[in-house]
């Protein structure tokens, strides 16, 4: 079985074309839900936060402050080494057993994250499927989103890896500056190439 994982820049479209490979049957998984499942209330992960950094961390539902953690470790380097040195395995885990569901018929199955290329959740792939738009349309299409003005939504691709890195990383792009419905004829092309060729 192969992972590919699918990434691209805020707004580029990794939640529009992971939907179409999921209308072909293709399994996935997002790793920025993964990353939120495992400090949901009840889980391991979340009673060792609440340890290390009091009952504070928690808002009255019991769920985690993840504002307030963010502005902690954003401070705190050391802070934020502890949380990753947590989260980082309990993540991958989940993410490994997320990944491989029994009764599965293709040959592959992806990855979405907005960080492969920037953590170590590249490791976890074996090929890297990169959603690409121009700048000015990711911009465009993420305040249209978001309803986020100009200057937030650069500031965010800013802190993000640079368009033409992120290519260079690339075993497969879809071109998502085209009509939807050609996106998904690309879609379909790439999905039957991976099926008769994973490799
Ligand atoms: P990401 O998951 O990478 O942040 P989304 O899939 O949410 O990006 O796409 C960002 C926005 O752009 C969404 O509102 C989506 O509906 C829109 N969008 C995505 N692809 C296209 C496209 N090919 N044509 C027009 N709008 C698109």
């Amino acid at each position: 079985m192969k992972v590919i994982g699918l990434t691209g820049g805020i707004g580029s479209g990794k939640s529009t074309v992971v939907r179409m490979f999921g209308e072909l049957g293709v399994h996935w998984v997002d790793a920025d839900d993964v990353a939120r499942e495992v400090v949901e209330p009840g889980t391991p992960a979340l009673a060792r936060i609440t340890e290390h950094f009091g009952q504070d961390i928690l808002q009255a539902d019991g769920a985690l402050d993840r504002a307030k953690l963010r502005d902690i470790v954003f401070r705190e380097p050391a802070q934020r080494e502890w949380l990753e040195g947590l989260l980082h395995p309990v993540i991958r885990e989940e993410l490994m057993r997320q990944l491989h569901p029994g009764d599965y018929r293709l040959p592959y199955v992806l990855l979405v994250s907005p960080l492969l290329l920037e953590t170590d959740q590249h490791a976890l792939v074996d090929q890297v499927l990169v959603v690409d738009v121009p700048v000015e349309t990711q911009v465009e299409r993420t305040m249209a989103r978001d309803d986020n003005p100009r200057d937030q939504v650069e500031r965010i691709i800013a802190a993000q890896m640079p368009r033409d890195k992120r290519l260079e990383r690339a075993d497969h792009v879809i071109d998502n500056n085209r009509p939807k419905d050609e996106v998904a004829r690309q879609v379909r092309t790439l999905h039957e190439q991976l099926v008769q060729n994973p490799d």
